[in-house]
């Protein structure tokens, strides 16, 4: 046996170790996770305005030894919680999200990926000083892009904040468990066309109709689609926001509002430019001005496949009767995640805990209610361990980030 290996066979003995004590400290810390998760549940919060439930974090955080930066780029309710072992490079990630929605309160369950974003994170941190590296628990408020700290990913995208992260992990509670999904990026698309109001009766051939071109540039949008790719998954969504006042009067204005998604960044972009000549095109057909706003909202999940394969690895080495992670990279995407942004920034993985039977939708009562049931809160722990247990890895077998960050470089 050369060195090489039994310094493998060291660090793996050690890895298994660490590993053993993230999941006896998050069973430890039990009624501290799911006081979270209940706290959440019964104090929801919207978007940019979740003020207990920042504090409620930033304290756990605090009490068990996170240095804690509150408020980071101007958004009150964000913050990035630090712990530092033997070195502060490489930075591994985990991320909180805690806003709710209006009406189904925790009804997109974030009050678990909080829990669980604070149990990886405190179990982790307690073993770091073993480690070389950092662990960061980040707050990222308004998933849902309310307020002004909507898409507070995004924001800090564009300070650069994930730039130097190595690895970024997280889950979502949902019907099933997986490992790698992928997520629609989109655009927003908007036309204001602007014609010539007249007599629609005694004089319509001075007037220059608006609607009509709207209508025009309805229909080509929905055209495009037959040649759409079928493995970018596009999604088209739209309506005609105005069309004229009067029946009696040939509008002068008219606004379509599109939405575009794709699982492909490129191509959502290529995509959106396509869609903006069926604009053009339409007001040239009815010789009426048109003014286009392209609006990029959230970007595709890039896929990660070093991390989502150790992500996994440790899902099942917790018998969570986690898919297959082939299967679920290849799964149709159907919403958009501001996680998105972060994974085009450096590596990153998702997964998915199951809370709730097949067929529950998201962004309902049933999904929040479900989330403080014992299923939900055992979900969740197990979650907590498959993060923490991930986070420690990847400060174990240094070489997983090296890899991470050639598959990131090279897709
Ligand atoms: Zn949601
Ligand atoms: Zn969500």
């Amino acid at each position: 046996m050369n060195i090489s290996n039994n310094l493998l066979l060291i660090d793996l003995k050690k890895l298994d170790e660490l590993k053993s004590q993230v999941i006896e400290i998050i069973d430890q810390k039990r009624t501290v996770l799911e006081d979270i998760a209940r706290y959440l549940y019964e104090n929801p919060e919207l978007g940019s305005e979740e003020f207990k439930a920042f504090e409620k974090l930033t304290s756990v955080l605090e009490e068990h030894g996170f240095t804690i930066e509150k408020g980071v780029y101007d958004m009150p309710t964000a913050f990035v919680a630090r712990s530092s072992g033997k070195k502060d490079v490489p930075k591994v990630a985990v991320i909180a999200e805690y806003d709710a929605l209006p009406g189904v309160g925790h009804g997109c369950g974030h009050n678990l990926i909080s829990a669980a974003a604070i149990g990886a994170g405190i179990a982790s941190g307690a073993v770091v000083d073993d480690l070389f590296g950092e662990i960061l628990v980040v707050g990222t408020p308004a998933e849902e892009g309310r307020g002004p700290s909507g898409g507070s990913k995004i924001i800090m995208a564009n300070n650069g904040f994930w730039d130097d992260i190595a690895g970024v992990i997280m889950l979502h509670p949902g019907n099933a468990w997986s490992v790698g999904g992928q997520a629609l990026g989109i655009s927003g698309l908007s036309f204001e066309f602007k014609g010539q109001t007249s007599h629609a009766a005694a004089s319509p051939h001075m007037g220059r109709n608006a609607l009509n071109a709207a209508t025009l540039a309805y229909t080509a949008t929905h055209m495009v689609r037959q040649e759409a790719r079928r493995d970018a998954n596009l999604v088209i969504h739209g309506i005609i926001s105005e069309g004229g006042l009067a029946s009696n009067i040939i509008p002068d204005k008219a606004v379509l509002n599109l939405g575009v998604r794709s699982s492909e960044e490129q191509y959502l972009d290529e995509m959106v430019e396509r869609l903006a000549k069926c604009g053009e095109g339409a007001a040239h057909a009815m010789e009426v001005e048109v003014e286009i706003t392209k609006r990029k909202g959230y970007k595709s999940k890039k896929l990660n496949i070093p991390l989502i394969k150790t992500l996994w690895g440790n899902y099942l080495e917790l018998d969570a009767p986690v898919k297959d992670w082939k299967e679920s990279i290849s799964a149709i995407p159907l919403a958009s995640t501001d996680f998105g942004d972060v994974s085009q920034r450096c590596p990153a993985a998702g997964s998915n805990i199951g809370v709730t039977p097949a067929g529950t939708p998201g962004h309902s009562t049933l999904l929040a209610d479900a989330t403080v049931t014992k299923k939900g809160l055992d979900a969740m722990i197990i979650g907590a361990k498959a993060l923490g247990m991930t986070l420690v890895e990847l400060l174990v077998k240094l070489e997983i980030l090296d890899e991470a960050k050639e598959y990131f470089d090279s897709h």
